[in-house]
């Protein structure tokens, strides 16, 4: 067993991407990726969806599997995009 630490593959919904994926989903704003990965962006402290409008510099970015992930990290939700928000309705939790 020798699982390197460096390699950093989200497991969100069990799809694996890549870097350079999550990268041109969130250049593109797709958002069939949002909820798949959250982008922190080291620069301002804030972690947004994929698909936000805001569009932070590629090697300024953190790419977190979950939002409480980035949370946990010091991070805050982006007020334009909202990813708490999204968060909790794919959850669809009522309680
Ligand atoms: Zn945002």
């Amino acid at each position: 067993m020798c699982r390197k630490k460096g390699q950093r593959y989200s497991v969100g919904k069990g799809r694996i991407m890549t870097r350079e994926e999550k990268i041109r989903a969130m250049q593109e704003r797709d958002k069939s990726y949002d909820g798949e990965f959250y982008v922190a962006v080291r620069t301002t402290g804030i972690v947004c969806l994929p698909s936000c409008p805001a569009k932070p510099l590629p090697k300024n970015v953190e790419f977190y599997g979950t939002l409480d992930e980035a949370l946990k990290e010091g991070y805050r939700p982006c007020k334009r995009c909202k990813p708490e928000e999204f968060d909790e309705g794919k959850e669809g939790k009522q309680i």
